[in-house]
């Protein structure tokens, strides 16, 4: 029975995130999460939290994890948002640039929450198909919008794409927020963050979850124009103050000033990504030249919903998606040397 009030429900289809087991003997290669813990001194900063403090509300600003980054990254104060985990900078992003009648454009293939989220605030919205190589088309961003974003590197493909072609793209879009999700541009791509001083209509997004370790502290950050910061700022404020919590304040500045450990965990992955390349190519996988923490990868001949489904028996859990395109590629997380050998042996067992 559908009750009369069911007329009035927000009805949204809710974003699928990849399966968290309970098992912990599990290989868990389907998230993108970061294999190494966090910077050490998150770690001390916790075994010396005063917990009295937690009676008292949060700073709303999340001032001094803005300052942390803001330093980092060479910006005024001004310039940065902080919120849980980028997909609430996002989020909040969406609900204040994206308020117009025209479409706001995205890949076909992309992070799946976009289009989530353009359902839930009503936001009209249209995809642009990748290339057969899943590159973006810059032609494609032309056309009249109320604005754009993707990742880059794309995800779930890995595909990074030039500075000169992001550049080409906000150029030509002067009246809408263009936003560049650079979830995973630490592993080797170069982020477009020094565009911000050029165009104000820049949106640089960010987040601690894979190449600062900290996903389950759920931090993101948006770097822009401070006209575009104080807009984000005025929403925020607008709909709940308190987001972050005062440890996650602290723990975050902590980590972000521990560039040398950044660097060589960050490295680590690259190398183990790399390798991992050969090994794959070596087992007959085709893939993109990822610059991301996964691998997008489809077999010659072994279907990749079967290969899933074959790992999983083997605890070793891959993402996959029953879509159009991609329905014959699993996304591998890169994880440490070790848990990648197991997966290759697996495989090899698999395919053979
Ligand atoms: C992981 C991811 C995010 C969200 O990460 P948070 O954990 O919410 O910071 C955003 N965009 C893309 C493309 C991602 O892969």
């Amino acid at each position: 029975m559908i009750n009369k009030w069911e007329d009035n429900v927000r009805r949204v289809v809710p974003y699928t995130p990849g399966e968290q087991p309970k098992d912990k003997n599990i290989i868990k290669l389907n998230t993108n999460e970061n294999p190494y813990p966090p910077a050490p001194s998150v770690r001390e900063i916790l075994d010396n939290f005063d917990v009295s403090q937690m009676r008292l509300y949060p700073n709303p600003d999340s001032e001094i994890l803005v300052n942390a980054i803001s330093e980092r990254y060479n910006l005024k104060q001004e310039q940065v948002f902080v919120g849980v985990g980028s997909d609430d900078v996002i989020s909040m992003a969406f609900m204040t640039f994206f308020n117009s009648d025209k479409p706001i454009l995205f890949p076909d293939v992309t992070y799946s929450f976009y289009d989530v989220w353009a359902d839930v605030y009503r936001i009209p919205y249209k995809t642009c198909p990748l290339r057969e190589d899943f590159k973006i088309n810059p032609d494609d961003y032309k056309q009249e919008n109320g604005g754009i974003i993707f990742p880059n590197p794309n995800a779930p493909t890995g595909v990074l794409e030039s500075i000169d072609m992001i550049e080409d793209i906000i150029k030509s879009n002067s009246d809408s927020v263009v936003m560049i999700d650079e979830a995973y541009i630490d592993f080797g791509g170069k982020s477009c963050l020094p565009l911000i001083e050029k165009y104000d209509n820049l949106l640089v997004i960010q987040t601690f979850s894979k190449s600062r370790s900290m996903a389950g502290m759920r931090i993101g950050f948006a770097m822009g124009s401070e006209k575009l910061i104080k807009y984000m700022n005025d929403v925020k404020f607008s709909v709940n103050s308190y987001t972050m919590n005062s440890v996650t304040q602290i723990c975050g500045a902590e980590a972000v000033r521990d560039e040398k450990y950044f660097t060589e965990t960050v490295n680590k992955i690259i190398a183990t990504r790399e390798y991992s390349k050969k090994k794959l190519a070596e087992l007959g996988f085709t893939f993109t030249d990822s610059m991301s923490n996964f691998i997008f990868a489809s077999h010659k001949t072994v279907n990749a919903g079967y290969i899933f489904e074959e790992l999983k028996k083997r605890k070793i859990f891959v993402r996959y998606w029953n879509k159009p395109r991609i329905n014959n590629y699993m996304r591998i997380t890169v994880g440490t040397d070790e848990e990648m050998d197991l997966l290759f042996k697996a495989l090899e067992e698999i395919l053979t």
